[in-house]
Parts: C-alpha cells; sequence; structure tokens
C-alpha cells in the first residue's frame, strides 16, 4: 500500500501559507507548516500546523526522522537565516531533499535613490549620517541598532509592539501589511518622511512603500539579505510544486499528484 508523502513546510511567510493551500487537498501528500511562534496571533496555514522552535540542527533533524518527513521546503523569509541554516544542517545529515522557496529580490527602478547596505548596523550609520524623519519598516527584532540615534526622529511599523529598547524620538505604528500606494503615500507625506529603511525582503505585500518613496523623491537605505545556505531553489508555487512532485516521483508506490485549481503567484 502506498504511504503518504510527508513534506514539512518551513514557513511564516506568505510563500509558505500559500504552498500549504495549495497541498492540503493533494491526495497522498501530507504537509505540515511549521512557524516560530514570534507573533502572538499569528495567520495559520490551512492543514496541519506546528508552532516553536525545533531546538537547533539536532531538535530538527531529531523531528524530521521521528515524523518520517519525505522533503522539506524552506519557506522562510529571506532573513530568517538561523533556521534555514539549520534547515539546511538537518537535511545533509538525513538525507531529505531540501528547496528553499525564496521571494525574488526587489531591484531599482528608474527614480530610485537607494543605498545598498550589508546589515542593520550599517543602516543605522546611513541614517546618523543623513536621516531626519525616518521609517523604520525592518521588522521589530533588530530595533536596538537604531537606539542610540537621538538626533532623527522615527517612524517605526511592526505587526507587533517592538519589545525596545527605541530612538528617543520615535512613533510606533502597529499594522499588518498588506499596504497600499496611496496608503504609504499619504502616510509618508503627513509624517514628512525624508528616509525610508526597508530590508530587501521582496514580495508584493510591501513593496508598495519602495513606489512610495519613488515617487516623493524620498532616499531609500536598502539593507540586503544574509547569505543563504545550499538549497535547491525555487521562486514560485509552481516551481516548488514541481520540485515536491519530483521528488514524490523519484520514491515508489505514490499515487501521481492532482493539480488544484489554485492560482499560483
Ligand atoms: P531565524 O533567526 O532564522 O530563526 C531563529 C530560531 O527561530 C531558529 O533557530 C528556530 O529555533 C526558530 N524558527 C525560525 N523559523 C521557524 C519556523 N518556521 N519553524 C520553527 N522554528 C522556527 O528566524 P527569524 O528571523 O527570527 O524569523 C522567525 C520566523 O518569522 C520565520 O519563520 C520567518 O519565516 C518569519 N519571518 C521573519 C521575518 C524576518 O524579517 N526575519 C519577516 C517575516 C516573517 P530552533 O533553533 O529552536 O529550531
Amino acid at each position: 500500500m502506498s504511504r503518504t508523502f510527508r513534506v514539512l513546510i518551513l514557513g511564516g511567510t506568505g510563500e509558505g501559507t500559500a504552498l500549504a493551500a495549495a497541498l492540503v487537498d493533494v491526495p497522498g501528500i501530507e504537509a505540515i507548516s511549521s512557524l516560530a511562534g514570534r507573533v502572538a496571533a499569528p495567520r495559520l496555514p490551512p492543514g496541519h500546523v506546528r508552532i516553536g522552535g525545533f531546538g537547533g540542527v539536532d531538535g530538527l533533524t531529531a523531528y524530521v526522522k521521528a515524523e518520517r518527513i519525505d522533503a522539506v521546503v524552506d519557506a522562510t523569509h529571506p532573513f530568517a537565516a538561523r533556521i534555514s541554516a539549520n534547515a539546511a544542517n538537518a537535511c545533509a545529515q538525513t538525507g531529505i531533499p531540501l528547496a528553499a522557496f525564496v521571494r525574488t529580490p526587489w531591484t531599482r527602478e528608474a527614480g530610485d535613490d537607494w543605498y545598498d547596505v550589508p546589515d542593520m548596523r550599517a543602516a543605522a550609520a546611513c541614517v546618523r549620517s543623513f536621516g531626519t524623519r525616518v521609517f523604520l519598516t525592518v521588522g521589530r527584532s533588530q530595533l536596538a541598532e537604531f537606539a542610540e540615534l537621538s538626533e532623527p526622529w522615527f517612524l517605526i511599523r511592526a505587526i507587533e509592539a517592538p519589545p525596545g529598547p527605541l530612538p528617543r524620538r520615535h512613533e510606533v505604528l502597529l499594522r499588518r501589511p498588506p499596504f497600499t500606494l496611496a496608503e504609504e503615500v499619504e502616510l509618508m507625506r503627513s509624517r514628512a518622511i525624508d528616509l525610508l529603511v526597508a530590508k530587501n525582503s521582496g514580495g508584493d505585500a510591501t513593496s508598495a512603500k519602495l513606489a512610495a518613496a519613488r515617487e516623493l523623491g524620498i532616499a531609500v537605505v536598502m539593507v540586503q539579505r544574509p547569505a543563504r545556505p545550499s538549497a535547491h531553489p525555487v521562486d514560485s508555487l509552481v516551481g516548488t510544486i514541481a520540485w515536491i512532485e519530483g521528488v514524490r516521483g523519484g520514491a515508489k508506490d505514490f499515487a501521481p499528484v492532482r493539480r488544484q485549481n489554485r492560482s499560483c503567484r
């Protein structure tokens, strides 16, 4: 009798949720979405979900063995470097195929005034040099890099309240993406923003801020992505499903995947 093909999705992103939604009704496949548990009220992907860290490489290795995982898709955020490294190590140790479903980075367009920096510390150095009214859209975990900057005023946007420390002069705005261009233009105008700080996350949900900065002539400090460990790279839902099909096809006794009628990227 054929066994269910078990896919572990390392998620916490729109890509992870879309993949879980695409696989949930596929006969012969069981997807398990894993979330870190950072957000108090996360939007749960459909299907089976587990929440919380695994306990490093050893914990993840033990998990994939105990759960008889057949393939892992690392659909975590491009800046979630530690879990990606752990996944690469655990899969190398166990021989389980690993794909990295990573959204394409944003690239400059005509009219953009971007300053590429390698990390958050360098972004803070840029702000010190030429920011006066700064829009920080870098999440909440690395805001301490900006805490010593007492001169600029900051608009800090995050999904949940930042834990601090925070710069002296600031306003915190708790909002969940997506954001429209009109909303971003209005927000930046209303706060007289003159510098935007962003991570090069890619994707559509938060890209309107870049179009708004372009429209308003606002400079952008763009934090580049950390290096990723090796994994089979995929940049679309269709490509990820094709990879899963390929891996599953390589194993014996599995029924063919019936493609569901769902939107793909
Ligand atoms: P990270 O620094 O790479 O990971 C730190 C630790 O959190 C990992 O070692 C692991 O703990 C645990 N972890 C992370 N992702 C996990 C997952 N999907 N399932 C189970 N455990 C996970 O990650 P991060 O930057 O804190 O991001 C945490 C989560 O938020 C990720 O799932 C990511 O996709 C999502 N996210 C991150 C960002 C960002 O800008 N970094 C933005 C949007 C969403 P153990 O070692 O104990 O296993």
